[in-house]
Formats: C-alpha cells, sequence, structure tokens
C-alpha cells in the first residue's frame, strides 16, 4: 500500500467524494484511509497562487504541514471558449452565489452564443511529508448545454457535456465522470508517476 492514511484536501464534500471513488476505481493500492479534511481540522487556506497548481500546491502543502500526513489537493476550474477562458481560475467565486446561481450566470454570458465550446482543467498536488510534492494536470473536454440537466455531480455539471456524450455531467453516472473527468485524468497522471516508486 502506497499510504497508510491520506488526506484529501477540500472542504467541498461533493469534491471528495469524486475522489475517493476515483482513487477505488484506478487502484486499491493507493491508500488504506482516505480523510475529509474537514474531518481532523478547521483551515482555510487562500487560494493566492497565479494558476491552478500553484493553488493546488498551496493546499497540500499547508494541509500536509499541519497533520504531518500525505494530502492530495486539487484546484480546477472551468474554461469557455466563447468567454476568452473565463470563469477559469475563478470557477468558484465569479459570482457571489452558489452553484445554481453560477451556471445561471454562465447560461446569460452565452445568451445567443452559438460557440459553445468548453472545457474543465484539474492540477492535482500530492505532497508527502518530508519527500516531495508531485503536480499533475488534467483535462476533459466538450460544450455547454442551453438549459442545466440533471441532478448528479456539483457546480457546472448541469451545463457540461462531454465529448462523444450527449447527456451532461449532472445526468450521467457518477462511474462515468469519474472515468473520463479531467479529476480522473489528472490522478491517471498522478498514478503512473508513483507507481515505480512503491512497485
Ligand atoms: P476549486 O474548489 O477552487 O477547485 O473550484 C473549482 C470550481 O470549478 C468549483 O467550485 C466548480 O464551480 C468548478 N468545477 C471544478 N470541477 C468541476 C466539476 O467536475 N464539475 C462542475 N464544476 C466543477
Amino acid at each position: 500500500m502506497m499510504f497508510e492514511k491520506l488526506i484529501i484536501a477540500t472542504g467541498n464534500a461533493g469534491k471528495y467524494k469524486e475522489f475517493k471513488e476515483i482513487i477505488r476505481s484506478c487502484t486499491d493500492k493507493f491508500a488504506n484511509e482516505i480523510v475529509f479534511a474537514p474531518d481532523i481540522a478547521k483551515m482555510i487556506v487562500d487560494e493566492t497562487g497565479r494558476n491552478y497548481s500553484e493553488n493546488a500546491m498551496l493546499k497540500a502543502k499547508a494541509w500536509s504541514e499541519l497533520s504531518g500526513l500525505p494530502c492530495l489537493a486539487d484546484d480546477s476550474g472551468l474554461e469557455v471558449d466563447a468567454l476568452d477562458g473565463a470563469p477559469g481560475l475563478f470557477s468558484a467565486r465569479i459570482i457571489h452565489g452558489n452553484d445554481v446561481e453560477k451556471v445561471s450566470w454562465l447560461l446569460h454570458e452565452l445568451e445567443h452564443e452559438a460557440e459553445r465550446n468548453a472545457h474543465f482543467t484539474a492540477s492535482l498536488a500530492l505532497s508527502v511529508p518530508n519527500e516531495y510534492i508531485l503536480i499533475t494536470e488534467g483535462h476533459c473536454y466538450g460544450m455547454i448545454a442551453d438549459s442545466p440537466r440533471g441532478i448528479n455531480g456539483f457546480g457546472y455539471d448541469p451545463v457540461f457535456i462531454p465529448d462523444g456524450y450527449e447527456l451532461t455531467f449532472a445526468e450521467l453516472s457518477q462511474e462515468i465522470k469519474n472515468h473520463i473527468s479531467h479529476r480522473a485524468d489528472a490522478f491517471k497522471k498522478l498514478i503512473s508517476f508513483t507507481q515505480n516508486k512503491y512497485a
């Protein structure tokens, strides 16, 4: 087993659940116990990085320094071509409001816009105290739907249709999302870097 205990350094319960499922579906040798960061301490890490990788690294480092345990963090966002890559790094805070309001903001920005291409990006940082920090990046390409559909997932899932599908992430099963998502892509890259180390 690579780690006895691994912390998922996020305050977002939806992301934590996804990470657990992605890890379990890729390998049963990554961690014996996978812990939700807010269950061990209260800490908010300011996302002051200039890009996804810097933010993921800030979160993974802060949590592994606090806990002395290996920590996995991500930073992710949705980049919409017709909006020059917005909301991007600011996907979680582009407006004050909940996920439904953020989806409404996006649909309003794209009103009468025929070009609907978009992609999600996720950077993952794995921080192992006193050893190393490893960073990978993953993507998932698709388009923005005309209206929200489906109830699964979180964030912009109800309006994101991944390439090769007609359903939104919120309509597809978690199993399919976790197979093709930006986080799954980044995690598979992380596994391929680490598997030699712990083989
Ligand atoms: P983070 O927590 O700073 O990484 O914020 C990422 C934001 O991007 C989330 O709050 C969502 O709004 C959006 N986002 C990232 N990944 C996903 C996803 O898989 N589905 C839907 N929205 C996502």
